[in-house]
């Protein structure tokens, strides 16, 4: 008589104890590296003593700041403006209203913005409350709104409805500090005005001793005596890049950065020396 055949009872699959991540693959889950980057941290620690950072012998000295600037150019070969724009007006509101906000954050708002009022007059002539409405989200939309409506009735009215070339007529415009003149002075009209000093290139300029000061004013003065002035629009944007990738502020990836031997700062969280 055929017999029922039962399946052989499989033994229970032994549940599998948590996973612990060897020492390097724990710091490279924890601080987003590659394993082997990890590896090489933990091969290299402890890192240099804190004391020996923040001090570079000649900070200044002109074969340091070249293998600075060759470093940035080589890591950002092709950098821009991350502001969306079409001509030298709508780079000087994206500008204005970037201000306090993200980049990304005024590309979300400008579109309509400019669609609606493409041109200085149209701006200037647009009800305020509906500027507002339209650039709310890029924060102090009130104060904002009353900028580039005021730039652009300066625009109409003294400069012909043209965004003028120089810096003096530049910072004539509400809103429109050195800053911003030299966003669209550089990005646009390509003249080397100045350096821009944002608060990326403020933060890493001081991080590679290529100043001490934290005006945004007296720093932009010291970048323009040490790099050459047809490197300042493009040194601009790659420090921006470089602050918003790399050299970020709260915990900079040294370990991931390119200017990582000329650099001694004292917030480094890995040295290779
Ligand atoms: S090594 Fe570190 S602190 Fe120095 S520039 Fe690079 S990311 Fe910034």
């Amino acid at each position: 008589m055929a017999t029922k055949r039962t399946a052989a009872k499989r033994p229970a699959k032994a549940l599998k104890p948590p996973q612990v991540l060897a020492p390097a693959k724990r710091k490279a889950a924890i601080e987003g590296v590659s394993a082997t980057r990890a590896r090489a941290i933990a091969a290299k620690e402890p890192v240099a003593p804190k004391a020996k950072r923040g001090k570079t012998a000649k900070p200044l000295a002109p074969e340091r700041i070249k293998a600075i600037l060759d470093a940035l150019r080589k890591t950002y070969p092709n950098v821009v403006c991350a502001l969306i724009h079409h001509n030298a007006f709508e780079l000087t509101i994206a500008t204005i209203l970037s201000a306090q906000t993200t980049d990304v954050g005024v590309n979300k708002a400008t579109p309509e913005l400019f669609r609606m009022y493409p041109t200085p007059k149209a701006l200037a002539e647009a009800p305020t409350a509906e500027v507002e409405q339209l650039i709310k989200t890029t924060g102090f939309y009130r104060a904002k709104a009353r900028n580039i409506q005021g730039a652009a009735r300066v625009l109409v009215e003294k400069f012909n409805s043209k965004v003028p070339e120089t810096i003096e007529e530049m910072i004539q415009l509400p809103g429109v500090a050195r800053k911003t003149a030299n966003v669209v002075l550089g990005s646009w009209f390509g003249i080397p005005s100045g350096v821009v000093v944002d608060t990326h290139v403020l933060r890493l300029s001081r991080r590679l001793e290529l100043t001490k000061a934290d005006d945004p004013v007296k720093v932009e003065q010291d970048l323009m005596k040490v790099i050459p002035r047809d490197r300042w629009i493009q040194f601009s944007h790659e420090l921006i890049h470089h602050g918003r990738q790399v050299c970020i502020a709260r915990k900079p990836r040294c370990v991931d950065c390119s200017l990582e031997t000329v650099c001694n700062s004292a917030d480094k969280t890995w040295s290779s020396h």
